[in-house]
């Protein structure tokens, strides 16, 4: 569903994404870990135009997103969860607020007897807390902030997934449950999933098979039980 082909995006000269290039398949957790300014949130940001690739190509489900214009790539996002790094849920509206927000963006899908508010406790339902509705985000913890994030990118029922950092500032426990959680909706809606992150533990349990991300290049594939016994330092590194 993603074919990313030679890639390459730089800041100046901070050159980022030297040739990078993956597949998601249909139905698969694909992780990609990388450290710090390795480049993982840029690559996410071009999959979803916030960002535009200085060459390569990205196909997403058939579209090639660095060639579409405007409405087209709204057409696609409407296709495609993200889930940002942090949070980043609106402060000053209630939790069925920052709900709505993508269903009305995107509302020309769900026209048809669309009841919006049955989605929004769906979505809500699906991450445990339909509870919360009428709660601003400063009334919840971090995890629960978490989890209202990925009920408003269930919202419009996406095909693919795009998780920057899902497991990023939460405990062991609360990652956990967020790991489950993901495993659960994937299962439950089909989805496929891109997920960027530094946690091994989130790695060693959702992933299918995972990319490592070093120097802008993807240096290394493989399953988590193959890349764990690498001998190569620089694999190594990531499993201390
Ligand atoms: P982290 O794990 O900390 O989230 P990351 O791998 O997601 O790191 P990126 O955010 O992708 O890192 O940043 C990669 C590099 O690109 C960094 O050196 C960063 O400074 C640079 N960069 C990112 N966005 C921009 C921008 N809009 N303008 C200039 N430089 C940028
Ligand atoms: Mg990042």
């Amino acid at each position: 569903v993603i074919d990313i082909k030679d890639v390459k995006k730089s800041f100046g000269d901070n050159h980022v994404l030297n040739g990078f290039k993956m597949q998601l398949y249909k139905g698969e957790n694909l992780v990609i870990m990388g450290k710090s300014g390795s480049g993982k949130s840029v690559l996410i940001k071009c999959l979803v135009g916030l960002e535009t690739a200085d060459s390569g190509s990205i196909n997403i489900m058939g579209y090639e997103v660095t060639q579409l214009n405007r409405t087209l790539l709204d057409k696609l996002r409407a296709e495609i969860g993200f889930l940002f790094q942090g949070s980043a849920l609106y402060d000053s509206m209630t939790v069925k607020e920052n709900l709505e927000f993508p269903l009305r963006r995107h509302e020309k899908r769900f026209e048809k007897g669309m009841d919006s508010n049955a989605i929004i406790l769906e979505a809500l339902e699906n991450v445990g807390l339909a509870h919360t509705l009428n709660m601003m985000p400063s009334e919840l913890s971090g995890g629960m902030k978490r989890r209202i994030a990925l009920a408003r990118t269930l919202i419009i029922r996406p095909k693919i997934i795009l998780y920057d950092e899902p497991t990023s500032g939460l405990d062991p426990i609360t990652s956990k449950e967020i790991i489950e959680l993901m495993l659960r909706i994937q299962k439950k809606y089909e989805t496929s999933s891109l997920i960027i992150t530094h946690d091994v533990d989130c790695a060693r349990v959702i992933a299918d098979r995972m990319i490592l991300l070093v120097d802008g290049i993807n240096y290394a594939e493989g399953t988590y039980n193959e890349l764990v016994k690498a001998i190569d330092p620089k694999i190594k590194a990531f499993f201390k």
